[in-house]
């Protein structure tokens, strides 16, 4: 946690809701969500926010970074809140910027719970959909508008939005938007907007391009940061496997099946791999999506409710598609293929670990991606130590031989499994064994 040194108050004093300041409908909607007590970010955010700061705040997804600005935003527009028919008297206040439609759809999901007993209104805008419905909702007025900028740019050049009441701006992952390219349509849009406004920026990282940014968009910013810079979630545990190429399929279906792996999130580099991969899983029986730039939203929306509903075991992603996808308590993630940019890595990793929940990331490295894997230990400043596949467990025997005298052998036993699990444990972490390594010959 680091503070702009100018700005330095006192901060982590609050350790409820309540104590955050946060009205009582809010509150009612975060108790019935389930949330009992501020992540580190929302404890750091949301008082300086509701204090009317510039942030630049460092946060990953995963974090609870959607509601260390949400919260504070509603509790400012909050006096604003009417419940007239008149668009009028709806406009929009808060602007919420993300790279993808995916991250727009689950901010805005997460802004209606956080606001369901208030009388705001919200609504989110991004492309690949058709543009009517979102135009009507626009037009009926919304103080919260969620967008990714290409759509939200549409929707402006066709008058069908007005931003000169904007009193909030948040960027949310402005290291994607800049990645992908959204640098010209934000100051386009910046343009459009009152120059008086708070402008919160998120970002899992801070380079110089994003510092950059918030020079020229943000005023006399406070900088907050929960995870250390570039270093992987703590709470996952990240196991690598070195498979040929041409054996990761099997290498894939035999983790799933080993660690009885409910469910994973499976990263591919490409598109086309991502495809590829789906498929082949589907062949063998696996019940998988697959989710990547190239589908039209409506599968990628179908892929997601699968995965998230349980319908689905493996949801096969490209590192955009994959960015920012909140699934509740996702045990695992698996890298097919390692990513070019070690920062990918950290982001994937991300996805599971949640909320200080434990979770797992397998990596399957094939020789030619050893560089890669060198590459992200660099950047985690951690060592991925390899090690053998696991085989899956014979099924019980009804009685159990004793093991005691058993000559030492390269195949080693893990600790015997607990299932009497609580339920809010991911699975993942409880069900490391029934693993037993192979011998070492493997490559
Ligand atoms: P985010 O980093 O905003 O994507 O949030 C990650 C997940 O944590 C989401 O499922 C949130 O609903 C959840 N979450 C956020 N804040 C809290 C909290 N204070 N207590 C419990 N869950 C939370």
């Amino acid at each position: 946690m680091e503070i702009d040194e100018q700005n330095a108050p006192a901060l982590e004093v609050a350790t409820t809701f309540a104590e955050l300041g946060l009205a009582p409908p809010i509150l009612r909607a975060l108790e019935e969500m389930g949330y009992k007590t501020p992540t580190p970010i929302q404890k750091q955010a949301i008082p300086l926010v509701v204090a009317g700061r510039d942030l630049m705040a460092q946060a990953q997804t995963g974090t609870g970074k959607t509601a260390a600005f949400a919260l504070p935003l509603l509790q400012k527009i909050l006096p604003h809140a009417n419940t007239s028919a008149s668009p009028a008297r709806h406009p929009v206040r808060a602007l919420v910027l993300a790279p993808t439609r995916e991250l727009a759809l689950q901010v805005h999901e997460s802004v209606e719970a956080y606001s369901k007993h208030l009388p705001l209104r919200s609504t989110v805008v991004f492309g690949g959909v058709d543009m009517k419905p979102q135009e009507a909702a626009l037009k009926a007025g919304v103080e919260i508008l969620v967008a990714t900028p290409g759509r939200l740019l549409d929707h402006a050049g066709s008058k069908v939005v007005q931003l000169s009441q904007v009193q909030f701006l948040v960027l949310d992952e402005a290291d994607r938007m800049l990645d992908m390219g959204f640098l010209p349509d934000l100051k386009r849009i910046l343009d459009l907007l009152p120059k008086q406004r708070q402008t919160l920026l998120f970002s899992a990282t801070f380079d110089d391009s994003i510092v950059g940014l918030a020079r020229s968009f943000l005023q006399n910013p406070l900088k907050v940061e929960v995870a250390r810079k570039n270093t992987a979630a703590e709470t996952v545990e990240q196991v690598v496997h070195k498979v040929q190429e041409d054996d990761k399929l099997d290498a894939l279906v035999r983790v799933v099946k080993a660690r009885d792996i409910p469910q994973a999130l499976v990263f591919t580099r490409t598109k086309i791999a991502a495809d590829k991969l789906g498929r082949r899983l589907q062949k063998r029986g696996i019940a998988t999506g697959i989710i990547h730039g190239d589908k039209a939203q409506i599968e990628r929306l179908a892929a997601l409710d699968g995965f998230k509903q349980g319908k689905v075991r493996l949801l096969v992603a490209t590192d955009i598609a994959a960015r920012g996808i909140d699934i509740a308590e996702l045990p695992c993630v698996i890298n097919y293929e390692l990513p070019y940019s070690p920062e990918d890595y950290v982001h994937r990793i991300g996805r599971t670990g949640r909320a200080g929940a434990s979770g797992l990331a397998v990596s399957l490295v094939a020789p030619e991606e050893e560089r890669l894997l060198a590459g992200i230990e660099r950047f985690i400043k951690r060592d991925l130590q390899a090690v053998p596949l696991p085989v899956i467990a014979p099924p019980p025997m009804t009685q159990t031989p004793s093991l005691a005298g058993t000559p030492a052998s390269p195949v080693a036993r893990s600790p015997a499994p607990s299932f009497g699990r609580r339920r809010q444990e991911p699975v993942c972490a409880l069900l490391r064994p029934p693993v037993r390594a192979e011998p070492p010959s493997q490559p």
